[in-house]
C-alpha cells in the first residue's frame, strides 16, 4: 500500500531502539491484511519522554508500543490503564481512543499464550529470575495460570523483595532470593522464566543456570529472543526439560497489539517466519 495522506502511524517509542524487529512484524501484518498504516520506531531519550508523548498525542499517532527505558515511567502521561497494566505496573502497548492515550500490557498475554497449553505447567512452584518490566509480567501470567507459590532471583534483591511486596497475597506465596541463592531452589520449580537479558547477544556464553540446576520434566521459558538458541536453553535440554523460545512470547505480545490497534489477528506462522528472518539478518549485521 502506497503511503499516502490517509496512511495512519503506529511507532515504538524507546531508548536504545534500533534492535527492535517490530518494525518487521507489524509492518508485515499491515501488509497482509492491506492496511493504509505504517510502523517505525522513535529514539526517546528519558528526558524527552514527557515532550514525546505530548506530540504522539497533538499528532494523533493511532497506536504505540514502549520498551526500555520507558514501560513505567510513561504511566504517569497517560489517561487511562487497562486492567493489565494496572497489574503489572508496566505499560507496552498505547491506543488512542477518543483522544485519550489507553495503556495495556500485552506481555502479560504474550507470556501466558506461550506456556498455557504445555502439559509442564502445573500449579507447582514457579521460579522468575529478574526483577523488571518483564518479570512483573511474568508473575502476572503465572498468577493468571493458578500459581500458587513464585521465587522471585534478582541481581539487586532489594528490587526482588519490591515485587514480593506488590504482588504477594492470601493467594500467592512469594520469596526473594539472591542470583546466587536461586539455584538452591531451582531443582524445585516446575516452571523457570528468564526475565533478565543474561545470555543475550553478545554475551551468549552466558547462563543464570545449568543444566545440574535445572530439573528434567520442568519447563524453561527464556525471554531472551537474541540468540533465539541461548545458552539456558542449551542447558535446559541438556537437563531434559521442556523448552520455549522467547521469540514466542514476543509474536504473542505483537499479536495482541496488532488485534487492540486494528481488531485484527495475523497469522503467527508468518510472523515467526519474518522474526527468524530480521534476527538471523540483526546477528549477521551485529557480527
Ligand atoms: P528491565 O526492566 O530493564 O529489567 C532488567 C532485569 O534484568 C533486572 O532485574 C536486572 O537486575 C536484570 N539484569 C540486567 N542485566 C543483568 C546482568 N548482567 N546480570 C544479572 N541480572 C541482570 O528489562 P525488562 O523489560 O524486564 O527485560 C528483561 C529481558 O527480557 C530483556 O532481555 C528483554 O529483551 C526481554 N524481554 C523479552 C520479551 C519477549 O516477549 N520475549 C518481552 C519483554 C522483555 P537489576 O534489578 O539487579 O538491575
Amino acid at each position: 500500500m502506497e503511503i499516502n495522506s490517509k496512511t495512519k502511524l503506529f511507532c515504538l517509542i524507546g531508548h536504545p531502539i534500533e534492535h527492535s524487529i517490530s518494525p518487521q512484524l507489524h509492518n508485515t501484518a499491515f501488509k497482509y491484511f492491506d492496511l493504509n498504516c505504517v510502523y517505525l520506531t522513535f529514539d526517546v531519550e528519558p528526558t524527552q519522554l514527557s515532550r514525546a508523548i505530548k506530540g504522539l498525542k497533538a499528532l494523533r499517532v493511532s497506536g504505540f508500543n514502549v520498551t526500555i527505558p520507558h514501560k513505567v515511567s510513561i504511566i504517569r502521561y497517560l489517561d487511562g490503564l487497562d486492567i493489565s497494566a494496572k497489574e503489572t505496573g508496566a505499560v507496552n502497548t498505547v491506543v488512542l481512543k477518543n483522544n485519550k492515550l489507553i495503556g495495556y500490557n500485552t506481555d502479560v498475554e504474550g507470556i501466558k499464550k506461550s506456556i498455557e497449553n504445555i502439559e509442564e505447567v502445573r500449579d507447582g512452584r514457579a521460579l522468575v529470575i529478574g526483577a523488571g518490566g518483564a518479570a512483573r509480567a511474568a508473575i502476572v501470567a503465572l498468577k493468571m495460570l493458578g500459581f500458587k507459590e513464585i521465587i522471585i532471583a534478582n541481581r539487586r534483591l532489594l528490587r526482588a523483595a519490591t515485587l514480593v511486596r506488590r504482588f504477594r497475597d492470601e493467594e500467592l506465596n512469594m520469596r526473594s532470593v539472591s542470583l546466587f541463592e536461586m539455584k538452591r531452589y531451582s531443582k524445585t520449580c516446575s516452571v523457570i522464566i528468564n526475565a533478565t537479558p543474561i545470555g543475550m547477544w553478545p554475551h551468549i556464553d552466558e547462563t543464570p543456570l545449568n543444566s545440574t540446576e535445572i530439573p528434567k520434566g520442568s519447563l524453561i521459558l527464556d525471554l531472551v529472543y537474541n540468540p533465539m538458541k541461548t545458552r539456558l536453553l542449551e542447558e535446559a535440554k541438556k537437563a531434559g526439560a521442556t523448552i520455549v523460545y522467547g521469540v514466542n512470547p514476543l509474536i504473542e505480545q505483537a499479536i495482541k497489539s496488532f488485534q487492540l490497534w486494528t481488531n485484527l489477528e495475523p497469522p503467527r506462522e508468518l510472523l515467526l517466519k519474518v522474526a527468524e528472518q530480521s534476527l538471523q539478518t540483526w546477528g549477521r549485521n551485529e557480527g
